[in-house]
């Protein structure tokens, strides 16, 4: 009886919302996507195939087709009539949660393309522009031509000051030839953002990647303030250590000395490295032991991956999920060092966190990781054991020193962490002043930021377009903060697990045979795929919204 009356009442409910609103968003909805699987999801796995032939042969006619399936694609997404369905229905959300949802993150994708599209042709002409004049150039010193790589090889081995200052003055003029173009493309870019109606390009990216500008930055003030006086103690240590390498006193310690141009990356300063002990294990054994070990097993993922060098081929590393359907991939490099386990556990850390392991009941729309911070940070969750000798002993590998191997990785990490947290610090904020103000004076605020946040000193007299010379500035716009606050969530998460499942303290943690702790990921991370929001889900697994508390105890205070 009760059921029967409670379904009058929601009849007699709907009945009067029917005659009172004959716009019903539910239906609207589950229709518009419906309408939207139909058209771009068979492009999507498309463009994922022909990125991935792409990438393994390295074929101009695999490029040709990637980039004309990625067209297509885009030009779907730009047209106008779908986007104005959005927007009613954004204005009139469906009352059903997973479908709103679908709208939200719908509605950001297709908002994204709805630049006007002689701006956007003129956008990416300038960006192609930028990004050649990056690809022919090269460091000239003393008459003779640098690649990257030989000018990496300089400050990385060369101990004569007077010749480093040359190369790296050299390899920075990269920013005077760019700098016209660079600064039309931040115009431009902040033209588009006004037409969509954002106050500019910056804090317009990060709305698309449901974001704000503001909340950002105070989560990086935090980080700087956690992080400030553990930076300065790692790098009294490093500077320490590179004047005594360079022969000269620590107040002469100038850019051209910490080896990165950018001082992006640790210098090498340890005189252990962990490459003696990784030249003897077998990297693929190891990933496929230590994740069936924690109960999300990776075979088939290795079964359709392609892992080792060959002529053409994409000399880096990623996974991609091919179809949202379990078709998972990773391209990787392997040869026998510290770096590329880090860099399998990395990227077989991105493939259990896909549509492996987010249920088939989660919509197709949000069958995905929840934002790009998310995956990278359980990537670089899993990625930090290469350094643990408990780790690799647990792995069943031979450590000869343990003590040594683990006081050098502890150090190593470490100062991979707060160099490249500082490091984000003069990104973002760079980054965010460069579009509230591209005619500003770019070159002083650049070496205000790497002053102030990496403690490194300004060349007397330096006035160049330095952060010209950082490509990612051009290519990759407001995204670099994506990178450190993924960091934050791996800290974070792996807390949250020791707590709830290890019940030990952090730093002591192994996850290796303990299949509670996949159990534990699948529900509390995997799960819900992109029905939340990033910092939805970072509150459904941790307890709390993101923040720099894990990553400080980690590697600050
Ligand atoms: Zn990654």
């Amino acid at each position: 009886m009760r059921r029967l009356a409670t379904l009058c009442c929601v009849l007699l409910v709907l009945g009067i919302a029917m005659a009172a609103q004959p716009f019903d968003a539910d239906a609207e909805a589950k229709a518009f996507i419906a309408d939207h699987e139909a058209r771009i999801r068979p492009l999507e796995k498309l463009a994922s195939i022909a990125w991935w032939n792409a990438n393994i042969s390295g074929k101009d006619e695999d490029f040709k087709k990637k980039e004309e399936t990625q067209n297509k694609l885009d030009t779907m997404l730009a047209e106008s009539e779908p986007f104005a369905k959005l927007k009613k229905l954004k204005a009139d959300m469906p009352k059903d949660k997973l479908l709103a949802r679908q709208v939200e993150v719908l509605y950001l994708q297709y908002m994204e393309k709805q630049v006007d599209k002689e701006l956007l042709r003129q956008m990416t002409a300038k960006a192609n522009a930028v990004e050649q004049a990056f690809n022919v150039f090269r460091a000239k010193v003393r008459g003779k031509e640098l690649s990257d790589s030989q000018v990496r090889e300089i400050l990385k081995r060369d101990r004569d000051s007077g010749y480093r200052r040359e190369v790296w003055e050299a390899c920075k003029l990269v920013g005077a030839n760019v700098e016209a173009d660079l600064k039309a493309l931040a115009i431009m870019r902040n033209q588009a953002a006004k037409q969509l109606g954002f106050g500019d390009y910056h804090k317009m990216m990060l709305h698309l990647n449901e974001q704000d500008q503001g909340k950002v930055l105070a989560l990086f003030d935090e980080l700087d303030a956690l992080t400030r006086g553990p930076y300065e103690a790692a790098k009294a240590e490093i500077d320490a250590a590179l004047a005594k390498q360079y022969n000269i006193a620590v107040d002469q310690l100038m850019p051209w000395h910490y080896q990165d141009p950018f001082f992006q990356e640790p210098p090498s300063i340890f005189e252990v490295s962990l490459d003696d002990t990784y030249s003897k294990v077998d990297i693929l054994k190891a990933c496929r032991q230590f994740y069936a070990g924690i109960g999300l097993p990776i075979d088939d993922v290795l079964a359709r991956s392609d892992l080792y060098e060959k002529a053409g081929k994409s000399p880096h590393a990623f996974c991609t999920d091919i179809d949202r359907d379990g078709d998972v991939r990773v391209l990787g490099n392997i040869v026998p060092n510290e770096y590329w386990m880090a860099t399998m556990l990395h990227e077989l850390g991105h493939s259990v966190y896909s549509s492996k392991n987010i249920p088939q009941t989660v919509p197709y729309v949000l069958r995905g990781e929840a934002h790009i911070l998310t995956t990278e940070g359980v990537a670089m969750q899993f990625e930090k054991f290469s350094k643990s000798a408990k780790w690799l002993e647990s792995m069943g590998v031979k450590v000869e020193k343990p003590e040594v191997f683990d006081a050098t990785a502890r150090k190593m990490l470490r100062n991979q962490l707060l160099i490249f947290s500082r490091w984000c610090q003069v990104m973002l904020r760079f980054e965010a002043a460069l579009y509230a103000n591209p005619e500003q004076d770019l070159n002083k605020l650049w070496w205000d930021l790497v002053e102030k946040y990496q403690g490194m000193k300004r060349p007397a007299g330096r006035n160049a377009p330095d952060y010209g010379s950082k490509i990612h500035i051009c290519s990759a716009p407001a995204y670099y903060h994506n990178y450190m606050m993924g960091q934050l969530f791996a800290s974070q998460v792996h807390h949250a697990l020791c707590r709830e499942v290890l019940k030990v303290s952090p730093n002591e943690a192994n996850y290796t045979g303990n299949p509670n702790v996949g159990k534990w990921m699948k529900e509390k991370v995997f799960a819900p795929g992109r029905t939340l929001p990033w910092n939805g889900l970072t509150k459904f697994a941790t307890g709390e919204e993101l923040n720099a508390k894990a990553f400080a105890s980690d590697f600050g205070k």
